[in-house]
């Protein structure tokens, strides 16, 4: 199959997994997740109608970048961000969905402010309680959400996770429901900007269906759209 025809495929599913739901297909927005994909790749699950492209390394993100690899679509990073690399990425991706510390939350504040500008984030929950990943845990996500919504240069809007992988879909709901039940406790306590508190990012290639039933607004989706990546040795995506 073309990237354009799994593209279809992939958005086809989701619409059928949000009607099945009783939800608006139009709430759920498709990522890609463009880890180690080349530009001419991303050109294309572009012109296939991909509205937004989610980068994991700063690196690939820059090199896409000058080859204006992204023109047509939203850019967001999803991938763990070192404090020491945020200079390159805000501004520069329209959402950080992977805000995993409040370290690195001020530290995203702190170049905002540089700039003058006002940078979109999400923060990442932990939500399996995984010992390998970052993330906050569930328990710290509200605090975590009322120290960014008092932040000048920073604009909360919403929550992500990754759940573990699965061999079937269904065992990551318990994970998902509870994802979906932050993102309204988080809507409820901050109703100052309840209104820009609007992404739920959580579903993968192998999930995320499940996602949508359970309240995902965005699925990142990688393998789905362009094929199984090759193994990529060093850090972890
Ligand atoms: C790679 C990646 C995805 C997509 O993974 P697939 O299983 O290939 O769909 C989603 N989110 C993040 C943060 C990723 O790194």
């Amino acid at each position: 199959m073309s990237i354009e025809e799994r593209v279809r495929a992939v958005r086809a599913r989701i619409d059928a997994a949000a009607r099945a739901a009783g939800r608006d297909p139009g709430e759920i927005t498709l990522c890609a997740a463009t880890k180690v994909q080349t530009s001419d790749a991303i050109r294309q699950a572009i012109a296939a109608g991909v509205p937004v492209c989610g980068e994991n390394r700063v690196q690939e993100m820059t090199a896409h970048l000058a080859d204006d690899a992204y023109a047509g679509a939203r850019l967001h990073f999803i991938g763990h961000l070192q404090t020491n690399k945020v200079r390159q990425v805000v501004g520069k991706a329209d959402l950080i969905q992977s805000v995993d510390s409040l370290h690195l939350l001020r530290a995203i504040e702190g170049q905002a402010d540089k700039l003058g500008i006002i940078q979109d984030i999400l923060l990442e929950v932990n939500i399996a309680g995984e010992a390998s990943k970052g993330g906050f845990p569930p328990e710290e996500v509200l605090s975590a959400a009322l120290q960014a919504a008092a932040l000048d240069h920073v604009r909360l809007r919403g929550l992500m996770a990754i759940p573990p992988p699965v061999d079937v879909p269904e065992k990551n709901r318990p994970f998902f429901a509870a994802m979906r039940q932050l993102f309204v406790d988080i809507r409820r306590e901050i109703d100052d900007n309840v209104s820009d508190i609007d992404c739920l990012s959580m579903g993968m290639s192998d999930d995320f269906e499940e996602a949508v039933a359970q309240g995902a607004t965005l699925v990142r989706v990688g393998t789905a759209l362009f094929g199984p990546r090759p193994p990529r040795t060093g850090t972890a995506e």
